[in-house]
């Protein structure tokens, strides 16, 4: 659905809910689309990474504020990862 890969390129489909279930998807053909497993599982860790990057740069807001630079240089590698990868980007970290 996402990049057109299938079979024919080696790449197993998985059939996904385009409404997670758990938030009350339904298991109904309009609700299904066909992905790769590579986009299929971007997919389900994305909710997943926003957790984590707001976790983050709470963390990072915390460490500046009590003058813990070891855990901002910790947290500052992380976020640079999430940076560098584009990933999350509507969420914005203030250095
Ligand atoms: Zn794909």
């Amino acid at each position: 659905m996402i990049c057109g890969k299938g079979e024919r390129e080696g790449v197993e489909l998985h059939v996904d809910h385009i409404k997670p279930k758990e938030y009350g998807g339904e298991a109904t053909i309009e609700n299904g689309q066909t992905l790769c497993g590579k986009h299929n599982y971007i997919k389900k860790t994305y909710k997943q990474t926003e957790t984590g990057k707001k976790m983050f740069i709470r963390l990072y807001e915390l460490a500046q504020k009590s003058q813990d630079y070891e855990l901002v240089k910790f947290c500052t590698e992380i976020l640079e990862v999430f940076e560098r990868n584009n990933i999350n980007g509507h969420i914005e970290w203030k250095k």
